[in-house]
């Protein structure tokens, strides 16, 4: 039986439908949740990655504010940029959209993020939170791991006890996605360029997740019978298509659950930047944050 697929649009359309209340009662206390983006340079994918969480800001009523920066502006001034929104009590949220331009220390940049804004997650303070297996300091965690295992509460799939097998190790995607795991009780397997023989370890799992950005890295013969597979890899094909890093209908005849790229992984990232941000504002107001997970 081919895969069912775990439809990203469909699910961030209930994490949506679960923040509306939580945004009305922090507007009843004159609370409007903000969030800002600082964008430096940038490529049309990256500005349309913004566009993207603008557009998700209005439509639920988030206010939002854009800060573009040109590539050659000085590492000063994105600082300053930052500081002016960690002040900013409109904000309740802060993003620097990656990639920055070659020459900027994105640690330092990203650092410079209150922690109580970091919305997305990357501030060490958070990610050791993650370690430390209770969730960020705030309860910020990186939006794509949180998506993905809001995807699998979403439809049922267990992951306590079962085998993942994570391909990629950044710190923000495939090195947080494994701590969320085994914070969820499961056992996991993090691959990563260096690993060899990655097919027998891809295997193994239960539950796959491919976060390289290598199109076509994950062949039908690497997922086990009945596996779940998430392709967290957005990459671009020489023809314009956008594809996982999973081949996806070959997958299909394999997996039991499976996310297609688009409409996967991404768009439930822009909903957990939302939520994050839902969080942060409600720990201002000091309102009892439920879990950022829905
Ligand atoms: P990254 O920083 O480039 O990390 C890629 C990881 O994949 C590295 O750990 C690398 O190993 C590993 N890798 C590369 N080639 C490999 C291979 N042939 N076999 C095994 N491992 C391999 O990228 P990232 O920021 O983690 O993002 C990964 C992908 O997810 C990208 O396509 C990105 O666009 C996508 N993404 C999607 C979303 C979403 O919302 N859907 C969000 C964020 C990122 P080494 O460490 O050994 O180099």
């Amino acid at each position: 039986m081919p895969a069912l697929i775990l439809d990203g649009v469909a699910i961030a359309r209930h994490v949506y439908a679960s923040l509306k209340p939580r945004i009305a009662a922090l507007v009843q206390c004159g609370v409007q949740p903000g969030l800002a983006a600082l964008q430096i340079g940038g490529n049309a994918a990256s500005r349309l990655y913004v566009r993207n969480k603008v557009r998700a800001c209005t439509e639920i009523g988030i206010y939002s504010e854009v800060h573009q920066l040109d590539a050659d502006c000085t590492e000063t001034a994105a600082l300053t940029m930052l500081e002016q929104l960690n002040r900013n009590p409109r904000l309740h949220g802060v993003i620097v959209q990656l990639p920055l331009p070659p020459g900027f220390d994105v640690r330092r940049l990203l650092q410079s993020v209150a922690i109580e804004k970091d919305v997305d997650g990357f501030n060490w303070s958070n990610l050791g939170g993650l370690v430390d297996g209770h969730g960020g300091l705030k309860g910020l965690t990186p939006c794509t791991p949180l998506g993905v295992v809001t995807m699998l509460d979403h439809a049922g799939i267990t992951i306590e006890g079962r085998h993942a097998v994570v391909i990629g190790r950044s710190p923000s995607v495939g090195k947080s996605m494994a701590l969320l795991l085994i914070n969820r009780g499961a056992t996991v397997t993090v691959c990563h360029s260096k690993t060899p023989d990655l097919t027998a370890h891809a295997f193994r799992a239960d539950i796959l997740i491919a976060a390289a950005g290598r199109a076509g890295l994950v062949t039908a013969d690497m997922i086990k019978p009945g596996a779940v597979v998430i392709d967290i890899g957005i990459n671009r094909l020489p023809d314009g298509r956008l594809a996982g890093d999973v081949t996806f209908a070959a997958a299909c005849e394999r997996a039991s659950w499976i996310t297609p790229v688009p409409g996967g992984v991404g768009p439930m990232t822009v909903a957990m930047l939302i939520a994050n941000t839902v969080t942060a504002a409600e720990r201002t107001a000091g309102l009892r944050a439920p879990s950022a997970v829905v």
